[in-house]
């Protein structure tokens, strides 16, 4: 069978364009273009392709009632196995999951661009839903009987994409869940972390309000540990809680310097930017540094995204320093190529020594050491060392640190027998269980900084177990 090797390209916001705003950079396919592009799937009887995703999308079927111009079923099919399309489809690294294993791919052509056509379907169900629980004709929502039927309480911490998808899942099953969230916003990473430009809000909010009408309660500026502690949502009579409360303790590279002016980290400048508007300051309340020179450090979707953002606040000079070569940078490859684009500054197998301050209390140049790559270390990646004597410095105003984040340690110290890892991550099994019965948990909080597929795909597992656990008990009474 002769396949179409060539991929149907997305439109994009030239580059001209784009860094002088926050609008999402990619415009999705148009009907013609998706059928087109789903057109080029061979339909293989093996399907690579559903190996390759993390929760087993059934990608070959939905390819084809795509290409059928049937949407709904084709997006109820991607529902039975991820409730967060619109968002997977934007920022999964499919070139590393179901991409890299199609098999047009392997006879030398372009892979069938699934995450474009998920995203497709993901937007055209977000034009077309119907807004009553009761009317819509989908899978997605349970008969209107088994809703809040059971009338038992499951609490969720943490509305990133494992609380919510857990949420998601367990309303479906009927149960009352109240979903507890530390900001004022919904969303986790996907509000306050991932930029405008490549998930709009917008989107992320639908899939709330989605939820919403499922029936899940959301309680926001309830940060569990403090406001109300685990023990505390038992006494309160929810029988089961899944906490997923990410991993967003920035990382320091301990170096001196990182304490003055204009030396952020990551999560702090990222949050400013995009949960409090900072770029509309003083429209809105909360500045941010607009730096004209910028040194992010860091090589993954965080320090990308950060580069980018302090671009389009206004940068004159990006640069992005990274200890290791473009090879083992762990950002999306879409980013990289984008960022390029865009003229952030590479400074690769560099490494910051020090931060060094002017007489203000403000960074004002930052000192790097050259490295170059030893033998492969734990990652498996090569190890990067310094180059005696390599050492430069960089004029800069501003510097965002993002170099990985550990979980956030609120519950895990004020849960008494909730066992942690030596990082501090929460112990749990593979279906969520933790040291304590009925206590579930998943995402970041469990694996360390991940991907937003992994946080789902725990998410869902945790759903199941939990209601595993609560007929368990249920009939043992
Ligand atoms: P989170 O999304 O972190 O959500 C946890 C939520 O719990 C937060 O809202 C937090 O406020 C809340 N919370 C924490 N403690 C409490 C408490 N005690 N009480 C109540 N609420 C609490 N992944 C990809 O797959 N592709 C990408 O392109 C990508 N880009 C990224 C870019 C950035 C800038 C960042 C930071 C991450 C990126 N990731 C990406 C990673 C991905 O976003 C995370 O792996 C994912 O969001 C983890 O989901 P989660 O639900 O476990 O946690
Ligand atoms: Fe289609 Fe590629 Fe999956 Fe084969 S591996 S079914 S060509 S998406």
């Amino acid at each position: 069978m002769a396949v179409e090797k060539t991929a149907v390209p997305m439109r994009e916001q030239t580059v001209e364009k784009r860094i002088g705003n926050f609008n999402e950079v990619p415009l999705g396919y148009s009907e013609e273009e998706a059928v087109k592009e789903a057109g080029r799937c061979m339909q293989c009887v093996k399907k690579p392709c559903v190996e390759g995703c993390p929760v087993r999308i059934d990608i070959p079927v939905f390819i084809k009632a795509l290409k059928e111009k049937d949407f709904q079923k084709a997006i109820d099919i991607i529902h039975n196995n991820d409730s967060l399309p619109c968002v997977t489809g934007r920022v999964c690294p499919q070139e590393e999951q179901c991409q890299a294993v199609c098999l047009v791919k392997k006879m030398g052509g372009e892979p069938i661009s699934i995450g474009r056509l998920e995203r497709f379907l993901a937007d055209w169900d977000l034009a077309n839903r119907k807004v009553t629980v009761t009317k819509r004709d989908s899978h997605f929502f349970p008969a209107e009987e088994t809703l809040g039927k059971k009338g038992i309480k499951v609490a969720v911490v943490g509305s990133g994409p494992a609380g919510l998808t857990c949420a998601a899942e367990l309303a479906k099953n009927g149960y009352d869940v109240t979903v507890f969230e530390g900001y004022h916003k919904l969303g986790g990473v996907l509000v306050y972390g991932i930029p405008e430009f490549r998930l709009p809000k917008a989107i992320v909010q639908s899939e709330i309000e989605l939820l919403e009408e499922l029936g899940v309660t959301f309680v926001t500026n309830a940060l569990i540990g403090r406001a109300l502690t685990i023990d505390e949502l038992f006494k309160e009579g929810f029988e089961a809680v899944f906490v997923g409360a990410g991993a967003g303790l920035p990382n320091f590279m301990g170096i001196p310097g990182e304490n003055l002016n204009g030396v952020y980290s990551a999560n702090e400048f990222l949050t400013r930017v995009n949960l409090m508007k900072a770029y509309q300051f003083p429209e809105c309340d909360t500045p941010v540094k607009k730096g004209s020179s910028v040194a992010v450090v860091g090589g993954g979707n965080v320090a990308m995204d950060s580069a980018r953002t302090a671009l389009r606040l206004g940068a004159k000079q990006v640069y992005l320093i990274y200890r290791r070569s473009e090879k083992e940078m762990p950002a999306r490859e879409e980013e990289v190529v984008r960022a390029r684009e865009e003229g952030i500054d590479f400074r690769l197998l560099t490494n910051p020594v020090r931060y060094i301050g002017g007489a203000n209390g403000f960074v004002k140049q930052v000192e790097c050491i050259k490295m170059e790559l030893g033998e492969p270390d734990a990652s498996g990646r090569r190890s990067p060392v310094p180059v005696k004597g390599s050492e430069f410095t960089i004029d800069i105003d501003e510097a965002v640190v993002a170099i990985g984040n550990t979980p956030n340690p609120i519950i895990p110290r004020t849960t008494p027998g909730l066992k942690i890892k030596k990082r501090g991550e929460i112990e749990a099994d593979d279906d969520g269980k933790t040291s304590i019965p009925g206590v579930f948990a998943g995402g970041d909080i469990v694996t360390g900084a991940a991907t937003v597929i992994t946080a789902m795909g725990a998410g869902r597992k945790a759903a199941a177990a939990i209601d595993t656990y609560i007929r368990d008990k249920r009939e043992n009474k």
